[in-house]
């Protein structure tokens, strides 16, 4: 009988639970404002498509812009989805010195794709750590770096190896470094008429890398992150890139900790100098999770911890 009862609770809280979200679902703000979609075949009539609309915006893997709009932060009236495509559709190539990502692979693909895992670990690392399998399955390269949010784990880690983008716009091709892409808080250098196509992310045997976060779970965005790449040559760093992920309004690199590294042996004290390097004069921003100063120990901490497991 008391088990009875206990079943009879357990239903009935999760009852009322189904109903409280369920009545949030519902409530104005879960949905967006009325839009309309296209769904161009092809690059030239997306680009097209955008010149003729600037109320439009472009949908990847919807997993950063449809929550936007069911919360009405952000209410586009017209959306061209890029999911049918076909120069972007998920591919991955080893060209040789670099690696090609069309902006449609999701993270899934790249977690798990061999190329990535063995010339790139930390974008394989990165990727894999992306929220939840869900998020993973849907979310794409090109929105995660186009979103242009500081706290993406692709963003911080393209930025840290150095990768190149490929963009289709009405006036045709061309590429630009993942230097200077991100321009402002979720904001990139793409005029309104324009599609990143794919992604070239060179690879060096001689590199070692990583990708570290550390966030309140598993799953949820990242309060601190850092990507490091570094080149060496015998027992000595011949050349570092190291990118902060939540470290100001846009990924950053630390250049003054980068250019400390070139050329010496990462001792334990060489590597404790890059890390407060790394976060000397830096301002990140203060939320909720971490205030500046706890997030600016993170990204010591992180940094430190990405040298350390290097095998070098
Ligand atoms: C609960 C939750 C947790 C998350 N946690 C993390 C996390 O820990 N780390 C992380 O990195 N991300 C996280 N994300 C975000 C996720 O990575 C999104 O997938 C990503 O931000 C956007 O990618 P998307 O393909 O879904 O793009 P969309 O949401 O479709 O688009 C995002 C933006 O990019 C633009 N865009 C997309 N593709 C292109 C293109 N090819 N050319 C030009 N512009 C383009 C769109 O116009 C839009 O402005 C999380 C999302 C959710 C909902």
């Amino acid at each position: 009988m008391e088990s009875l009862t206990l079943l009879f609770f357990v239903v009935e809280v999760n009852f009322r639970k189904l109903f409280k979200l369920r009545g949030l679902f519902n409530s104005k703000h879960m949905r967006p404002a009325s839009f309309s979609v296209f769904r161009p075949l092809s690059l030239k009539e997306a680009v097209g498509v955008l010149s003729e609309n600037d109320d439009a915006k472009v949908l990847a893997g919807g997993q950063s812009l449809i929550p936007m709009m069911k919360l009405r932060v952000f209410s586009p009236p017209k959306l061209v989805s890029l999911q049918r495509v076909k120069e972007i559709q998920p591919k991955i190539s080893d060209e040789g010195g670099y690696i090609s990502i069309n902006s449609l692979t999701t993270y899934e693909d790249i977690a798990h794709n061999g190329d990535i895992r063995q010339k790139l670990p930390a974008l394989a690392k990165a990727a894999g750590e992306v929220a939840d399998q869900q998020i993973r399955n849907r979310g794409t390269i090109g929105g995660n770096v186009c979103h242009g949010d500081s706290a993406a784990n692709l963003g911080v880690t393209l930025l840290a190896l150095g990768a190149t983008l490929v963009i289709e716009g009405v006036r045709g091709e061309r590429k630009a470094g993942i230097d200077g892409f991100h321009t402002g808080p979720f904001s990139v250098a793409l005029e309104h008429d324009e599609v990143v196509k794919r992604f070239e992310v060179p690879y060096d045997n001689s590199s070692k890398q990583t990708f570290m976060k550390i966030s309140k779970t598993a799953t949820t965005w990242p309060m601190a992150s850092v990507a490091v790449n570094i080149s060496v040559s015998g027992s000595t760093v011949a050349k570092a890139r190291i990118a902060l992920g939540v470290a100001g309004p846009t990924v950053l690199r630390a250049h003054r900790a980068e250019a400390y590294l070139e050329g010496k042996s990462l001792s334990a004290d060489v590597v404790a100098k890059a890390a407060e390097l790394a976060v000397d004069g830096l301002n990140p921003p203060s939320d909720i999770h971490a205030d500046s100063e706890y997030r600016a120990h993170l990204l010591k901490v992180l940094t430190r911890r990405s040298l350390e497991s290097l095998e070098v």
